[in-house]
């Protein structure tokens, strides 16, 4: 099975992932990817929100490392991503980064349901025990349609993270996911499949099949992310994902280049002109 581009790695900098951007290029040749894209986690305009992202004046050499990588592995293709992290408010810090640099595409994730608990934070494990899974998730699927209204992003990311350590509703969650993905529809955002999940405890890929059936019927587009935070975890259990995306109906994946979906699969696209042609050719998706 030739693997679908991997969307979702980090870098050292946010300073919880470890392996420089080359080390993980170096990895994806080995495994036979070839298409990544580095996200590591954007910084926020003030650098003590918490302690699990780079600082702002660190972005500038983030995107010289995956330039690094760039240079060093042609035969790869290697985008410039971010994943944002998507709070109310935040709106016009995502807008300023995003004139920043020449980025490919953004990941906009929800890890927060507050300003300050990040659901996917082990060291704050104690705080789902004070609160009713319902009420928390109804709070993270409604930042995360707003996240996909705003328009902000190419792809959201881990849909249904709040599962991570096990907390899922009793409740039927089906009305919080179908909003959710009306507005991802209504807004061209795509989701990912992200396998970090399987590595956690929940033990399943982000989203669940259910959330992918849901999407899936309403045309939904997706991408594949291994959500790498070590170069051994490059291209981790995408072709799990790619099974789990067939099965739930799913043919095709897109692909980002500064910013446009994209599409023809698997092409060269090293210089601008081409770049050019492919955004003219846009609006197809590649098969997986
Ligand atoms: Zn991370
Ligand atoms: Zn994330």
């Amino acid at each position: 099975m030739q693997l679908p581009a991997d969307y979702h790695m980090h870098t050292p900098l946010c300073r919880h992932a470890v392996g420089e951007p080359v080390e993980y290029a170096a990895r994806a040749v080995e495994v036979g990817l070839s298409e990544i894209g580095f996200t590591d986690h954007s910084p926020m305009r003030r650098d003590d929100f918490d302690n699990w992202r780079m600082r702002a004046d660190q972005l500038d050499e983030y995107v010289e490392k995956v330039r690094r990588a760039q240079r060093e592995f042609p035969q790869l293709i290697i985008r410039l991503g971010l994943e944002v992290d998507y709070l109310p408010g935040h709106e016009e810090w995502i807008r300023e980064l995003a004139a920043r640099h020449s980025w490919d595409y953004f990941i906009g994730s929800v890890h927060y349901v507050s300003d300050s608990w990040d659901v996917d934070n082990p060291e704050k494990l104690s705080k789902w025990k004070e609160r009713d899974a319902f009420e928390v998730w109804s709070i993270y699927f409604e930042r995360l349609t707003m996240a996909a209204e705003s328009k902000l992003f190419e792809i959201i990311g881990h849909a249904d993270l709040p599962k991570k350590f096990g907390y899922v509703p009793q409740r039927d969650c089906t009305p919080l996911f179908e909003k959710f993905l009306d507005a991802a529809k209504r807004a061209d955002v795509a989701i990912e499949l992200n396998t970090a999940g399987l590595r956690k405890d929940c033990k399943e890929i982000y989203p669940s099949p259910q959330i992918l059936q849901l999407a899936n019927a309403r045309g939904v587009p997706i991408t594949f992310g291994s959500d790498a935070h070590a170069p051994g975890e490059v291209g981790m259990n995408l072709s799990r994902a790619v099974e789990l995306a067939r099965a739930t109906g799913y043919t095709h994946c897109s692909q980002f280049v500064q910013r446009q979906r994209n599409l023809a699969p698997r092409e060269r696209r090293t210089c601008d002109a081409h770049v050019a042609q492919t955004l003219r050719i846009a609006r197809k998706r590649c098969a997986m």
